[in-house]
């Protein structure tokens, strides 16, 4: 991946842990080109601004380091490198005008020069630079003004001017729009791509919003929790989501779980579809397809059919809801059948998007309880203990009693929990299951969800299928029955 001669920016195994629980940078390894337009794209909390902090020096990574032109700067203080950060709150001194605003670096700083003590800027250059870099953002001429007098897409414009005037060799954006209605926002996205190409310098872009790092990146780099899922461009993103993660963020998906029937074979909605990817036969997979990508055709001209239940007028197209027995799909297309009406659709193989499924199961370690209950996940479910040693059965003291007779004492035994996808129901009664946490994630699967809960003491997920719509962020409970629970013992090194 990393081209030594073009390379800006390398991050090497980049970890920023904050405390036990939170590691908001997880093993992250990006490289950056010169002049490119990087964007890190991901929800809220995902790790986007303390990456862009190591970045710009104002935080030191746990772990790892990163590399500008190819020399270590992990601890070189944010002065010394050669990147300016604008951020969302623009921070603009109300006391200063708009000339001074921008200056207030350059009066600062000291140029090195050979033999002597590093010199200040004149007055001249100092100058020069200012108006070099407002005619850079359109304002020449503001110079006077007071900064309280501007509006949030000029003041967001002298922010940038104040980092540009610097002449950095990396712009730092940190959602640098997030504060503008959505037409200055527009206008501003196109502003600032002009920008980097007069420039001509590396830009690291930070945004949640998908439409904003489509259309303007070279590269998109999407996150979650601290993880990199996908680095490419706005055109392999949106086409060939990595995962159903990079799937469901970008742009609208059918997704369904669907499994390998042959090869290049197929079967989702109860349909065998021909496909351009080689997965071995028999795979668990999960498919995307595109809204666009679906052709309505008359009934009976179709690879499989439903039946039309809502059409939405989108503005430059309709968006049309076809239920095919339990699945939901999802078409956009710029002509609009009946409420009601049968239709058959077709999809070419190559817009039919298989993707390795991420999880097939809960995997989790935990113990015995003196009640013969296991505990794992920050909880404590009902289980049957007897599953740890097959033909066994627990005597009225609780000791579980093997099949050739001998007594075992279960407490603290450590054991393997295994947990499927189709095993755990949600209660809003916090209290009522075993273990309790908030949805962090739903993803839509045509005819049913996938939930995340995720538990507050020790962040520990379950995630499961449900065919009902909750909210994110509830609370909830986690129920899983008895005999759902897999235990198997943990295996110490005398028994290997
Ligand atoms: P984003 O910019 O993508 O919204 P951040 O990088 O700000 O995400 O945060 C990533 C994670 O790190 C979050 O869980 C956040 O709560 C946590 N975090 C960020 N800064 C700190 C800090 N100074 N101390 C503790 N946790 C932090
Ligand atoms: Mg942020």
């Amino acid at each position: 991946m990393a081209n030594t001669n073009d390379t800006i920016i390398e991050l090497i195994d980049v970890s920023r842990q904050f405390d036990e629980n939170t590691i908001a940078v997880d093993h992250v390894n990006l490289s950056v080109r010169k002049g490119e337009f990087v964007t890190l794209l991901g929800p809220s909390g995902c790790g986007k601004t303390t990456t862009l902090r190591m970045i710009a020096g104002f935080d030191l990574p746990t772990g790892g380091k990163i590399l500008l032109n190819g020399e270590d700067i992990s601890l070189l203080p944010p002065n010394k490198r050669p990147i300016n950060t604008v951020f969302q709150r623009y921070a603009l001194f109300p006391h200063l005008n708009v000339y001074e605003n921008v200056a207030f670096g350059l009066k600062l700083k000291r140029m090195p020069q050979e033999g002597k003590k590093p010199a200040k800027l004149s007055k001249a250059e100092i100058d020069k630079k200012v108006k070099k870099a407002l005619e850079m953002v359109d304002l020449e001429g503001f110079e006077k003004r007071s900064v309280t007098t501007l509006s949030g897409g000029q003041q967001q414009r002298i922010a940038i001017a104040r980092a540009i005037v610097n002449e950095p060799e990396i712009l730092l954006l940190d959602e640098p729009l997030g504060a503008l209605d959505l037409k200055m926002r527009k206008e501003m996205q196109i502003e600032l791509k002009e920008m980097h190409k007069k420039l001509g310098i590396t830009f690291i872009y930070v945004t949640h919003d998908q439409e904003e790092a489509l259309t303007m990146s070279d590269t998109i780099v999407v996150m979650s929790d601290g993880v990199i899922q996908q680095v490419g461009t706005p055109i392999e993103i949106y086409n060939e989501p990595k995962n159903v993660f990079v799937a469901d963020f970008i742009g609208e998906s059918n997704i369904y779980s669907a499994s390998m029937v042959g090869k290049y074979k197929v079967k989702f909605c109860g349909k065998e579809f021909d496909c351009v990817d080689d997965f071995e036969q028999g795979e668990l997979v999960d498919v995307v397809i595109r809204p666009e990508d679906i052709k309505m055709v008359p009934y009976g001209e179709g690879q499989f059919h439903g039946r039309v239940t809502s059409v939405v007028f989108k503005g430059v197209h309709y968006e049309i809801t076809i239920m095919r027995k339990k699945n939901e799909i999802i078409i956009q297309s710029t002509w609009a059948p009946e409420v009601g009406e049968l239709i058959g659709m077709r999809v070419n193989p190559d817009d039919i998007h298989i993707m390795k499924k991420a999880i097939l199961s809960n995997k989790y370690d935990g113990y015995i309880n003196k009640k013969n209950n296991v505990c794992f996940g920050d909880g404590e479910f009902e289980c049957d203990v007897t599953q740890l040693y097959p033909g066994s059965f627990v005597d009225e003291e609780g000791y579980l009693i093997t099949k050739d007779g001998k007594q075992i004492d279960l407490t603290d035994v450590e054991v393997n929990v295994e947990v499927g996808l189709h095993d755990i129901a949600m209660s809003d009664d916090p209290d009522e299951g075993g273990a309790k946490g908030h949805i962090i994630s739903i993803i839509y699967k045509g005819d049913h969800y996938v939930y995340i809960v995720r538990t507050e003491e020790n962040e520990e997920d379950f995630v499961f299928d449900c065919e009902d719509l909750w909210n994110e962020n509830d609370l909830v409970s986690l129920l899983i029955p008895k005999d759902k629970i897999k235990l198997t013992l943990v295996k110490t090194e005398d028994e290997e």
